[in-house]
């Protein structure tokens, strides 16, 4: 009888460690001193990509992209950038804006301020030699930045910049719960999280069909109730 409470027990926890991981946004509770949304009285929105580039994913989601209209930010990882140049450059040649997600994907917060200030500029020097772009936008992997960290990486001339948000494309929900859900949740100046490639356990791989297939209906939809898309520079400008 024991032995089975206390695998009812860890049942509950292990269900209760998932539920937590798919539902909730760890990310509110690092948010202190970065960036994720703006007060914007004007229906402004911005969406980013987070992981690619991916030879799969982000050739796909730039044709939504171009044919919805928008523009978008792309948080790139330098060794994809590496992997796949000429994708990282069609981002750039598309007219979004790119930002810097570290080189390989490492949880920061155990890193010393030398190996944090490698890391960054160790993937800015990629992407700068592939896309000619230095990046000004910093987002650290699953948003861990220690309160220390932040000021470095604020020293180093670089924004934080998180999400309000989540679309959580990486569980598996479908393109209608995840455009459902940003419906509902919206607000002026919001930026949106999604991921141009990775899956669950990996920063590579994954699929991304509902992340591909969400933009279409999600940019009408906003559209209709007024909103307009912008890229991380523009919504920290205050795009008139
Ligand atoms: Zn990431």
């Amino acid at each position: 009888m024991r032995i089975i409470i206390v695998l009812a027990i860890c049942l509950l926890v292990v269900l209760g460690a998932v539920a937590f991981c798919i539902f909730f946004d760890e990310a509110v509770m690092v948010r202190k001193n970065t960036i994720y949304r703006v007060g914007s009285a004007e229906k402004l929105v911005a969406l980013t990509f987070d992981d690619g580039p991916s030879p799969v994913w982000t050739p796909k989601i730039l044709d939504e992209l171009n044919s919805a209209g928008v523009k978008a930010t792309f948080f790139m990882l330098g060794e994809h950038v590496a992997k796949y140049p000429e994708v990282a450059r069609r981002v750039v040649k598309e007219g979004h804006d790119i930002g810097n997600h570290t080189y390989d994907h490492h949880v920061l917060i155990y890193y010393t301020m030398e190996e944090l200030e490698n890391e960054i500029n160790y993937a800015d020097n990629v992407i700068k030699r592939v896309t000619g772009v230095t990046t000004r936008y910093f987002r650290p992997p699953k948003a861990w930045l220690t309160p220390d960290e932040k000021i470095k990486v604020n020293q180093m001339g670089y924004k934080i910049i998180l999400w309000s948000l989540n679309s959580k494309d990486w569980v598996g929900f479908d393109d209608k719960y995840i455009v459902n859900y940003i419906l509902r949740n919206i607000r002026p100046g919001d930026i949106l999280l999604f991921h141009d490639s990775g899956g669950a356990f990996s920063s590579e791989g994954g699929k991304r069909k509902q992340t591909v297939k969400s933009i279409g209906k999600l940019v009408e939809k906003l559209k209709e109730k007024g909103y307009k898309f912008v890229t991380i520079t523009q919504l920290l400008e205050g795009v008139k």
